[in-house]
């Protein structure tokens, strides 16, 4: 193992090195910026990093700590006091952090050491990464291809090995769709079980933060870091946290696992059917007892969703009228004046129409008929998957229903776009938990691999399974050991030089 190899590892192979001291914080994170700095302006997944901070940070670390001298690198949108959070929006360029995130906290207690500001859909509406303000962020397995979104630049660090791994946020599937497209393993937490305070909201009731890694024991050691009750978020729930990586490697003898039928209908990628089919039968050869199961409320998912986020989303965006944070125009006239220039010139285009629409829905004489109807259907969401999990432990799913689509493909149909987010979108109006892990492969017509992820819904608050399941079907499948060819070059797991 060659310095030049070590961004190849994943947290736990890291981990054993720096605690036999055959390696040291220090050189852990210089062999990083190394491979950042000779792949990133093919992938563009970085906004920043500051080198210097965290060789600071990672010199007073201890590696005996469960992720001591660990590097992990952060979405855009969670507040590190004194690195930049633009949550890839122009109205906040310029801004610095007053102030440290609760699961930044807990991650540099557990001594990990927060590294990078990742590119990301502007206030993480969007599928693709394409609303940043800052650049576009190309999918490492094809980089002619979206790395999916909102978490779309710590999707493909993980992918590229530029990162060990990345905090993402998931308010409708903005961590499993990219980890799915990306072909990484993406973590969605129980609402409440990760502290928002720190994180920038978009839509507060469904917003969550949580992991993307390399593999599942990775990402169960991330939330071990982050989750747990935080008295300044008043919807963090004051439950005991298990630990996540102790289960890993039982059977699945006693679990029951459900497909739902509603998860494999027309439009989905005979590829993505494929492999999803196969990923099932595979857990079934595993142990576990599967049966077909009915959601019958998921086809007003996105419906509801695009109504209740952007509602939530035109109130928790109100701040941002150049009085306190970020951009403010000039040359203003009048009050009225600053704030319409303010946001007409720092919000792009996929924000505006959601506030737009936001504001419409909760107008007065729209509101019953738009967003307490959409209140009502997200209760009968809920309840499908209260009545589901009383029969399974976990649903089995695609997590997208194409691979990577081209950059540029969707930007011109909202639609479209929202529709990448069909599989993921109801778990978030339900509260409940969920992970995508890499369960095979389409082929592009240009060859390249395109990777294709299966998801796996827990019910709240049932984490420890969820893990359990994703972490014995990985170990059955090699899935997860694939390397995109693109940017291979000197990296031994991959065996083969690569194009970039
Ligand atoms: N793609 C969805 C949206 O645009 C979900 C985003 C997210 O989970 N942050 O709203």
């Amino acid at each position: 193992m060659t310095k030049r190899e070590l961004p190849a590892l994943s947290i736990v192979e890291v981990q054993d090195m720096l605690r036999r001291r055959e390696v040291s914080p220090v050189e852990v994170l210089e062999s990083l910026e190394e491979r950042i700095n000779t792949v990133d302006d093919k992938i563009g997944a970085y906004l920043t990093r500051d080198l210097t901070a965290a060789v600071t940070e990672a010199k007073k670390t201890d590696v005996a700590l469960p992720l001591g001298g660990i590097p992990i690198a952060l979405k855009d949108l969670i507040n590190v006091e004194g690195q930049q959070c633009t949550c890839g929006s122009k109205i906040l360029g310029g801004y610095r952090a007053p102030y440290t995130a609760n699961a930044i906290e807990k991650l540099r207690a557990h001594g990990a050491i927060p590294f990078g500001r990742m590119n990301m859909d502007e206030f993480a509406m969007g599928s693709s990464t394409e609303n940043s303000s800052a650049q576009l962020t190309h999918n490492p397995w094809d980089l002619s291809r979206v790395p999916g979104g909102s978490s779309g630049g710590s999707a493909a660090a993980v992918a590229a090995d530029i990162a060990f791994g990345a905090l993402g946020t998931d308010t409708g599937g903005s961590i499993r769709q990219p980890a799915a497209l990306s072909g990484v393993v993406g973590f969605k937490p129980s609402y409440g079980r990760v502290s928002r305070f720190g994180l920038v909201a978009f839509a507060s009731s469904l917003d969550q933060i949580g992991p993307l890694t390399k593999t599942v024991h990775d990402s169960a050691l991330l939330m071990n870091a982050i989750a747990g009750h935080d008295s300044r978020d008043s919807t963090s729930l004051d439950a005991p946290v298990p630990d996540y990586a102790k289960n890993l490697g039982r059977d699945l003898k006693d679990i029951r696992i459900r497909l739902p039928k509603e998860y494999m209908i027309d439009g989905v990628d005979s590829a993505v059917k494929t492999a999803v089919t196969a990923a099932v039968k595979q857990l079934e050869s595993l142990g576990a007892e599967i049966v077909e199961v009915s959601l019958p409320h998921t086809e007003y998912a996105v419906s509801v969703y695009y109504i209740l986020a952007t509602a939530e989303a035109s109130a928790n965006l109100a701040r941002f009228d150049g009085v306190r944070y970020g951009h403010r125009a000039d040359n203003i006239t009048n009050l009225f004046d600053h704030y319409a220039r303010t946001r007409e010139e720092g919000f792009g285009a996929e924000v505006k129409r959601r506030i737009i629409l936001g504001t419409y829905v909760l107008s007065s004489g729209y509101y019953d008929a738009y967003y307490l109807r959409a209140q009502k259907v997200r209760e009968l969401i809920r309840r499908d998957f209260a009545h589901a999990f009383e029969k399974v432990d976990a649903l089995a799913s695609p997590t997208a229903p194409t691979p990577a689509f081209k950059l540029g493909e969707k930007t011109a149909d909202p639609l479209q776009m929202y529709l990448a987010d069909i599989f993921t979108i109801a778990a978030n109006l339900a509260g409940i938990c969920g992970i995508s892990l890499p369960c095979g492969f389409a082929d592009s017509e240009s060859g390249k691999k395109l990777p294709i992820g299966l998801q796996l819904l827990g019910k709240a608050l049932d984490e420890a399974r969820i893990f359990q399941i994703a972490h014995a079907y990985e170990q059955s499948t090699d899935w997860h050991k694939a390397r995109p060819k693109t940017i291979a070059e000197g990296m031994k797991r991959a065996g083969k030089a690569g194009e970039l």
